[in-house]
């Protein structure tokens, strides 16, 4: 990957070793840039666009609490771990109040590190809460399907899994052995999924699944 397309990496660390070492760790997964004070840091922090910050609690003009205060109070969002030497639990709180996002305490290891900037930058996209199916519409989370004049029917859990499968991929024919291997145990019968698709139209309706003769299953659309 070219090195600008990296997520930008805010690392402010005024130790002489410590600070190129950690920006090298890092430089696999982004584009960092390193500041040795805490004054730079936010002048840094202001002024461009980071997808994440590492900053260290001990900094010369500013420390690192100061500093993520700074941030967060002119409206500075972006997700950041404070590096400390100290470990105790209120330094930890004192941190996360300041407005880091996450904590670590030195020595530290690399990977924790980089996985915890990982799980801070991921964006989890929210799971579509329904899905069309049919005329209905289907809540795999609460497991029920509704219909366009309210009326709502609870499935189970294997028939929400089933409409659920069918569902993510409306334009894809099911065969039965797929929907066997993806939902049930392989040595089961193929019939089982019958039954669960036979379950699934009495409930909410024969609309929901749609066969297609010779080759297996779709989601319904409604025609
Ligand atoms: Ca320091």
């Amino acid at each position: 990957m070219h090195n600008l397309e990296r997520p930008r990496l805010l690392l402010v660390e005024d130790d002489p070793v410590l600070g190129p070492l950690i920006a090298e760790l890092l430089a696999a997964d982004y584009n960092v840039q390193l500041a040795a004070d805490g004054q730079s840091g936010l002048h840094l922090g202001l002024t461009a666009r980071w997808e994440a910050m590492v900053i260290d609690r001990g900094l010369p003009v500013m420390d690192g609490l100061e500093l993520v205060m700074a941030l967060r109070r002119k409206g500075v969002t972006t997700p950041a771990i404070i590096l400390t030497a100290l470990g105790s639990t209120a330094e930890k709180i004192a941190g996360l109040d300041a407005g880091a996002n996450d904590y670590m305490t030195k020595p530290f290891d690399a990977g924790e590190l980089r996985a915890r900037l990982r799980a801070m930058t991921r964006v989890v996209a929210p799971a579509p809460a329904q899905l069309s199916v049919g005329d209905w519409l289907f809540d795999p989370g609460n497991r029920s399907v509704q219909s366009s004049y309210g009326h709502h029917v609870g499935l189970t859990a294997k028939e929400s899994e089933l409409l659920a499968l069918l569902a993510t991929e409306p334009d894809r024919v099911f065969t039965r052995q797929e929907l066997l291997q993806g939902l049930f145990h392989p040595d089961d019968s193929p019939s089982v999924i019958d039954t669960y698709i036979h379950y699934l139209r009495k409930k909410p309706s024969k609309s929901v699944i749609r066969t297609v003769h010779g080759i297996g299953y779709q989601i319904g659309d409604g025609a």
